[in-house]
């Protein structure tokens, strides 16, 4: 039987993540766990749990028998480039541990996020391809592109079953972003709700791939069913939903609220933004599992501005 542990799993992509398992698997067969002692969805366990402590971790797994994790917790890219050494110990412990417990057979499969942010400047910036340039200059992308290579390395020599997808910017309104440099595009739609002249930390003419949130878990929990044959690529899989600057998404939104302002000051963000791609090839994701986004930047304009609540 099918048991279930999301790591991280109060943030914005594991209160969903989290929702969406249940409803496919059963709340019981899906543990939700996190450092902070709030979990964001009621209806199943909840345990609190720091991902570096592997005893603690191993406990865990033994109690409630489980054979597949989903590991979230990491620090993100604005918050990583503030604390270097932090970022770097959460983002590789964590994986370590994970890896480490279905290499010795306790688990059968792993899910772990990847990011666009495993690109650097060097990369080709339009359509980047699945195979390419990888040289980040974020200590984020630098612990994402390390993770990938781990991935590969626990999957080739020691037939870990991981599954991995490198998320674009996720936008998304049941809870807030956790300090990444696309969280502007989930900001802008709460200043246009409350009325309020948004100020974005990016240039007017920045491009940056992006999601939403369904789509992505969508993505997340069809790559992990898929058949392990079909999932040919064991360091990560470049997804795209859309891509779009702060302006075209001003324009979207402005749509449905008129009277919408927008000022530009651009922060130590921008730098992280410009070493990014500003769209993402992922025809590999749709050959091998059959991937597809369904989410336009004008579906997302108009379910974020319906939905968000101020
Ligand atoms: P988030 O910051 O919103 O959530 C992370 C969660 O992990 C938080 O609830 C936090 O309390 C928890 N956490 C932190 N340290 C922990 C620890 N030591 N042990 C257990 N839990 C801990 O992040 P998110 O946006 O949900 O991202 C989840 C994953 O997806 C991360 O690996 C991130 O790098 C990746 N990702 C996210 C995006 C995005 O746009 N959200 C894009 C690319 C990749």
């Amino acid at each position: 039987m099918k048991k279930i542990l999301v790591i991280g799993s109060s943030g914005q992509i594991g209160t969903e993540l989290v929702t969406a398992l249940r409803e496919k698997f059963g709340n019981d067969a899906v543990v939700a766990s996190d450092i902070k002692e709030v979990s964001n969805d009621d209806s199943g366990p909840f345990e609190v749990l720091d991902v570096m402590d592997m005893e603690k971790l191993t406990a865990i797994v033994d109690k409630h028998g489980i054979n597949e994790i989903y590991l979230l917790a990491a620090l993100l890219s604005a918050t990583a480039e503030k604390n270097p050494k932090f970022a770097w110990d959460l983002n590789m412990i964590g994986l370590f541990n994970v890896l480490n417990l279905a290499k010795e057979g306790k688990i059968n499969k792993v899910f772990w996020p990847s990011s666009i942010a495993v690109f650097g400047p060097s990369t080709p910036k339009h359509n980047t391809p699945q195979f390419t340039i990888m040289e980040p200059t974020t200590v984020y992308g630098i612990s994402k592109l390390a993770g990938e290579r781990w991935c590969e390395y626990y999957a080739k020599n020691y037939n870990v079953d991981v599954r991995s997808i490198r998320y674009p910017g996720l936008i998304s309104y049941a809870s807030l972003p956790g300090g990444g440099t696309t969280d502007y595009a989930v900001d802008i739609f709460y200043s246009a709700k409350k009325g309020e002249k948004f100020s974005c930390f990016l240039k007017a003419d920045t491009p940056l791939p992006m999601m939403y949130m369904e789509d992505a878990i969508r993505a997340t929990i069809d790559l992990m069913e898929a058949p392990a044959e079909k999932v040919k690529v064991r360091s990560s899989y470049n997804i795209a939903g859309m891509s779009f600057t702060p302006e075209e998404i001003f324009n979207a939104v402005k749509r449905l609220r008129p009277d919408f302002e927008i000022e530009y000051q651009p922060d130590f963000r921008q730098k992280i933004a410009d070493s990014w791609p500003g769209s993402i090839d992922d025809s590999k994701a749709a050959e091998d599992w059959g991937w597809k986004a369904k989410f336009d930047i004008n579906d997302l304009a108009q379910i974020m501005f319906d939905n968000v609540s101020v």
